[in-house]
């Protein structure tokens, strides 16, 4: 594996990945561990496998490998004092490569249980072994190591999806493009599909799903354990984006039994940042994937259950405990709820738009969107710092980055830093009072109009790519009237609220607290929050704030 972290010296990136435990540091272990001996070509686990415990090698060599095609990739072999596994162990999902003994020797086998709670009690063994967990998920993510293999077209809006999907939740896959591989015709034929099915997952080389929804993804991925149907948890978080995933982190280290509902990705909007640079404690700036799977890792090592591509689709606030009906028909119950799930981009009021969203019209601006874009003209709609970034990311990339904005300037709504960026960047264009008024093409976006209001100006141009982030619509649609919103959607909490007109169900005389919605025990934080700061820190801060209002509210 190659370290792919940026500015990452590569044989220290090597030993975190791969470290040596010390005696003491084993001797720990053992304390919870079982030793056992091991034959020589014993499979410890396979790629699939679901609680599958940590190894700790005393003595012999354990290799793992990749399985592909019949065939074995390497990709390490752990000698004395190593140990196996990666993310997914803490994340409960099944495992991404095969292990097996290539000498007869003895281990210290860890059940995944016990591991969890070896990492909550012992900081520095949770230092070394989660970091090693998380490079080498990178490791296999870079090596496109996993158990999925993509086939997809650079035309088909659901193929964006199903790798924005996958990158998004870190799990690696293998692409094929049907334009452009020129063996692609082998697969379709071993699988009895044909170029019309993409985007078609197959899973662990034996499933194969045509157009699949990411519900159905996580499914055959086993990104998600069964819901335990009867359970009454302490809390439920709706939605992982950074405010979501700050309440999961506090509330599970706090010992508070919490479930997390997300309909798509962990990180939400931030998620889709190529860099976030002002987000406490990264000098250099991190991206918005790199804290989302940091913040994941955090909130399952401390036992939050995160549940991806489940979306919340309808709060029952006449029940108490409080019940969240789920898309796949499901339902979670609560004693306190978190209601993080933030906001999304306004969509571009024109009628040919859904024609071309993914194949031209895009939400994010990441690696994954970049590569359909190539070297190609973009246009990036809005002007906030989300906007700021996309022009300044894409401007490596692109020929040339037009960024239209409606007002005047940018001085009203993009931190300075990016405007100074936007202005010193050669490639980048600023159009002040402009809007697009016209999409057009075939399969894919191949013409945009646009109007400058000034002149009154129409331009028609030959691009293929527009980035649109302008406004923000908060995710209120599933609340139906449970709770006091304000004029735009956003949730009223705490002195917010308006005075004598207290939510159905409020039956306690004490005045809603902070960020309490109008609903007793039920709490939004973040971008979704009427009146919050949208910002990363601002909803981690919100969410970690929050967990010991509910730690209050449990006790009532
Ligand atoms: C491209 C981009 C760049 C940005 N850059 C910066 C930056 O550099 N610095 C900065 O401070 N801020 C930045 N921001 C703003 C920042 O990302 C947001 O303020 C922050 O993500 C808000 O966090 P949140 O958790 O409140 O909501 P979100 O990030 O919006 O997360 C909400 C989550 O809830 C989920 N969800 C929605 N509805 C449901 C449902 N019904 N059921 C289950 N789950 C649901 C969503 O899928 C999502 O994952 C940027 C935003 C964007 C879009």
């Amino acid at each position: 594996m190659t370290d792919t972290s940026p500015g990452g010296d590569v044989s220290t990136r090597r030993a975190q990945m791969f470290p040596t435990l010390s005696a003491s540091q084993i001797a720990r272990i053992a304390r919870v561990g079982n030793e056992r001996a091991l034959a020589a070509g014993e499979l410890l686990f396979d790629e699939g496998d679901r609680d599958v415990p940590m190894h700790v090698v005393l003595e012999g060599r354990v290799s793992i490998v990749h399985p592909r095609d019949g065939q074995e990739d390497p990709i390490t072999v752990h000698g004395p004092g190593e140990f196996t596994g990666e993310a997914s162990m803490l994340a409960d999902r099944p495992a991404l490569v095969r292990g097996r003994a290539t000498t007869a020797g003895r281990v210290l086998e860890v059940p995944r249980a016990v591991l969890k709670s070896l990492v909550q009690i012992d900081p520095e063994l949770s230092e070394i072994l989660l970091r090693a967990f998380i490079l080498r998920r990178m490791g296999l993510l870079s090596g496109h190591h996993g158990d999925a293999v993509v086939l997809g077209s650079r035309h088909s809006a659901g193929t964006l999806r199903v790798q924005e999907f996958l990158t998004r939740n870190g799990h690696p896959y293998r692409y094929v493009d049907v334009d452009l591989d020129d063996n692609v015709q082998a697969l379709l034929d071993a699988f009895h599909v044909a170029v019309a099915d993409v985007p078609v997952l197959i899973c662990r080389g034996e499933r194969v799903l045509k157009n699949p929804s990411n519900a159905e993804v996580a499914e055959c991925l086993g990104f998600n354990r069964a819901e335990d149907a009867g359970a009454i948890h302490d809390l439920v978080v709706v939605g992982a984006g950074p405010a979501g995933l700050a309440a999961a982190v506090y509330a599970a280290s706090e010992g508070l039994d919490v479930v997390v509902l997300e309909t798509s990705s962990p990180g939400g909007q931030a998620g889709s940042s190529s860099k976030i640079e002002n987000y406490l404690g990264f000098p250099t700036g991190i991206s918005g994937q790199a804290l989302a799977q940091r913040a994941l890792a955090q909130a399952e090592k401390f036992g939050a259950k995160i549940r991806i591509a489940r979306s919340a689709v309808k709060l029952r606030c006449e029940e108490l405990p409080y019940r969240i009906d789920t898309a796949d028909g499901g339902c979670v119950r609560a004693r306190a709820i978190v209601i993080a799930t933030g906001a999304e981009y306004r969509k571009l009021d024109l009628p040919e738009l859904p024609k071309f969203e993914g194949v031209g019209v895009y939400y994010g601006a990441t690696y994954v969107e970049a590569q359909r874009c190539a070297a190609d003209e973009v246009i990036v709609v809005g002007g906030g710092n989300s906007a700021g970034q996309a022009a300044t990311f894409l401007a490596q990339s692109s020929s040339h980055v037009h960024v239209l904005v409606r007002s005047d300037g940018l001085a009203a709504s993009m931190s300075r830093y990016l405007i100074r960026r936007i202005e010193e960047t050669r490639n980048v264009t600023l159009h002040t009072r402009t809007r697009i008024v016209g999409l057009s093409g075939g399969e894919h976006l191949e013409q945009v109009t646009w109007i400058d209001d000034r002149a009154g100006e129409t331009s028609v141009r030959p691009i293929r790519n527009v980035f649109s982030m302008t406004g923000a619509k908060p995710n209120t649609e599933w609340l139906h009237g449970c709770l006091e919103l304000d004029d735009k959607g956003f949730i009223l909490t705490g002195a917010d609220l308006p005075p004598g007109r207290p939510g159905a169900a409020r039956t306690t005389a004490r005045a809603p607290l902070l960020h309490e919605t109008s609903l007793p025990k039920v709490f939004a934080v973040g971008d979704v929050r009427a009146n919050s700061v949208k910002r990363v820190a601002s909803g981690v801060g919100e969410g970690s704030v929050c967990v010991q209002l509910v730690h209050r509210v449990l006790a009532e």
